[in-house]
């Protein structure tokens, strides 16, 4: 049988509420990843045929409203008023029903047909609470299907309803926010305006143009503008605001928000009938707590606290077996290959470099399921509501916490992206320059390795909070110098949404934890790989003849001094002298720009390639304890440089082009890094040093 047409469904939805889970259940396999034109936000599309449709999903991005305020919400409205799917499935966390809807009040301004999938429906039961799915139908004119995503029910009916709607089986109706009298006329007059425009602005709802132009929302303003007969509208949509302002000694936004919030509340007291224990919320009452104004930081630094303890208690024995199989296979290695050039760079160049990185796998593990299992509960957002009231202190807007918190065990990559979702510009910068002073996971490495080779085990975790904590003060540190000096100006507030809390699943964490763990893998397999193969070539050439009588021990030293890394490092020793430093810290830190990991993976050469028996290899952690060279007050100068300098070349890259591409910025980023990590790092030597920690 013939094809009866296409349909393309759009999905849209709060963040969390289901909205991937469920375009994974309609699509399957059949997915195809993209990116929206000119921005980062992701488009991930799907196809199936049902009842002979080929019918396309979009999953749009999560938001919970679809005003101007990010990127996001642009792309959501933009994907509904442009591409005009024939059909937007709304999914609604049922279990939050206020909250979501708030983007409905918005969706079916934009004119679109709107089916409501309530999802979590589950959550809705299991609580005692009901809700009258087939009221909320009948308030709101529109299909409403219950759904459970992550038990795939409920997908048949949504796929009937999104073919019946089309066929036009099932009529739905127009039901809209009443936003009052006062209201209306105003609004009433602004879209008769635009009616009246010369090029009345083709496909976009007069409804909405309208109702959008009484909130000053950036863009619709904007883009009526540069319309022909623009600013005559603009400037009558501006009459109606100070009218309506002085109406309500409010500002007009403020009420239009108010009457959707007014008619959610009145659909929700209608349908949902709440169980005792809702009422008082388990949410709220955790949040009474962990919000607490005095309670807040400290529950956060608890909560830090107990992912480092949770991490290096349960990674230490595996740290272990990863670290005696490596020792394992380098002796191996050694004993299989013949002594020489070959046996040098298998046993020093991949097994002594990227070994170094990958015997931290299993903390890198441990880790990102510790942090998993905090977002997912629910407990990350107010950890950013909580640091919000903090951060405006030091001139960070709250949206800030966000992509330090990705680059925290993550990467400043998407960090430094993530702060797109910031609206100003200095707020931006500020933002980008911090981001990277966060330990992200490629510097986890190297703390794990020094923390591990000189410090107590009982004082892991305590050292490793240490640094984190420290890693937060100095970006808020110099996001309070770099708004004081170079970006002066005020900062913006916004609204916080937070989630109820949930009991993450097993599966979910476990898929989070390998994601991100895989991205180390896959880095530590082919970019580090690459790099330590160079690093260990420095080491080894040019190749020098052993002179007579000269011992094993010398000669190997005296090589490495001699290659073109080690006269690299001898130039910038004097550089680091002061910081307790010698040369080979110079060159782990210098090769370290490439990827954060190479330090690892360099000490890991160095102290490979100085072993007099490749076959009795100890692990770099063993080696740097025996050498004398190193104190524990010198591996913390060390790390206190390796916390600050800066970030890796692809972060790098990317600040200069989200900075503008500004080559000034980025080099005052090098400049500032630089300077900044020398300081502290002299600070802690010198200083550790006056008080009497050894040298
Ligand atoms: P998105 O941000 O809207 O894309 O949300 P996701 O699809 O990533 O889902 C967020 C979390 O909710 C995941 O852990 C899902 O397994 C879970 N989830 C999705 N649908 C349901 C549901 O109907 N009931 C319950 N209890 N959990 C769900
Ligand atoms: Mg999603």
């Amino acid at each position: 049988m013939a094809a009866k047409g296409k349909l393309t469904v759009g999905l849209a939805g709060n963040p969390n509420s289901g909205k991937s889970t469920i375009f994974n259940n309609l699509t399957g396999a059949h997915q195809h990843v993209g990116n929206y034109p000119g921005v980062t936000v992701e488009k991930k599309e799907g196809k199936i045929v049902y009842k002979d449709y080929e019918i396309t999903f979009v999953d749009l991005p999560g938001t919970y409203s679809l005003s101007a305020h990010s990127e996001d919400e642009i792309v959501a409205r933009d994907f509904i008023i442009k591409e005009k799917p024939d059909i937007v499935v709304h999914i609604v966390d049922a279990s939050n029903l206020e909250r979501n809807l708030y983007l409905y009040t918005q969706l079916q301004e934009l004119e679109v047909p709107v089916i409501l999938a309530m999802n979590m429906s589950d959550v809705v039961e299991k609580r005692g609470s009901k809700i009258n799915y087939a009221g909320i139908s009948r308030l709101l004119g529109k299909l409403v299907i219950p759904t459970v995503g992550n038990k795939n029910k409920g997908m048949d009916e949504l796929l009937n309803a999104v073919i019946d709607l089309h066929e036009g089986k099932i009529r739905i109706e127009k039901i809209g926010v009443d936003y009052g009298e006062e209201v209306k006329s105003e609004f009433d007059k602004v879209t008769a305006g635009i009616k009246k425009m010369p090029d009345v602005p083709k496909g976009y709802p007069l409804g909405w143009l309208g109702i959008k132009l009484l909130e000053n929302d950036s863009w619709v303003t904007g883009f009526i503008a540069q319309l022909h007969g623009g600013p005559a509208i603009l400037l009558e949509a501006e009459k109606s605001r100070t009218h309506l302002k002085k109406h309500f000694s409010d500002d007009p936004e403020v009420i239009i928000a108010d009457r959707r919030y007014g008619f959610i509340s009145g659909v929700c007291t209608e349908a949902q009938t709440r169980s005792p224990e809702e009422r008082h919320d388990l949410s709220d009452k955790i949040d009474k707590v962990v919000l607490n104004r005095f309670l807040g930081l400290p529950i956060f630094a608890l909560v830090m606290y107990a992912i480092f303890k949770f991490t290096f208690t349960f990674s230490e024995p595996v740290v272990g077996w990863f670290e005696t199989f490596f020792e394992k296979a380098g002796e191996l290695a050694a004993k299989v290959i013949p002594e020489g050039l070959t046996q040098s760079f298998v046993v020093d160049g991949l097994i002594g470099g990227v070994g170094g990185v990958l015997g931290f796998f299993p903390l890198v593990l441990f880790m990102f399921f510790a942090i998993a299992f905090f977002e997912d509960s629910g407990y990350m957002a107010r950890a950013a509501f909580v640091m919000d009231r903090i951060m405006h202190k030091f001139g960070l807007h709250g949206k800030s916490f966000l992509p330090m918190m990705i680059s925290t065990n993550g990467c400043a990559v998407p960090g430094i992206m993530a702060s797109r979702t910031l609206d100003n510009k200095k707020d931006r910068l500020i933002t980008m320059m911090v981001t990277p002073f966060m330990i992200c996971g490629a510097k986890l490495p190297i703390f794990a390795l020094f923390i591990g080779a000189f410090f107590a085990q009982e004082q892991g975790a305590n050292m490793m909070f240490l640094m984190y904590a420290l890693s937060v003060a100095i970006a808020f540190g110099s996001a309070w110098i770099l708004k004081k000096s170079v970006f002066k100006g005020e900062t913006s507030h916004f609204v916080m949404e937070l989630p109820p809390y949930r009991i993450p699943t097993i599966q979910g964490l476990l898929l989070k934890m390998w994601e991100r763990g895989w991205l180390y893998l896959k880095k530590a397999g082919t970019i580090i790989l690459l790099i330590s193969i160079i690093i260990w070539a420095g080491f080894t050439f040019p190749q020098r003849e052993t002179k007579e009588g000269e011992g094993k021990e010398v000669a190997a030293a005296v090589q490495m001094e001699q290659s073109f890394a080690g006269r690299i490092g001898k130039f910038v020793e004097p550089a680091v002298r002061p910081l307790g430093m010698d040369w080979r810290g110079g060159v782990a830190l210098m090769a370290g720009v490439t990827a954060k990991e190479v330090v690892v993976s360099t000490m890991g050469t160095i102290y490979s390639l100085g072993e007099v028996d490749p076959e009795e290899a100890e692990p770099l952690k063993e080696a740097l304890q025996k050498d004398p060279s190193w104190s524990p007050l010198k591996a913390f100068a060390f790390l206190m440089f390796c916390l600050i300098y800066l970030p890796c070349f692809v972060a790098m890259a990317v600040f200069y082009r989200e900075s503008g591409p500004s080559l000034e910025w980025t080099l005052f980023l090098i400049f500032w890094t630089t300077v900044m990590a020398w300081v502290a790092s002299f600070i802690v030597y010198q200083g550790g040093r006056l008080l009497g920690f050894g040298g």
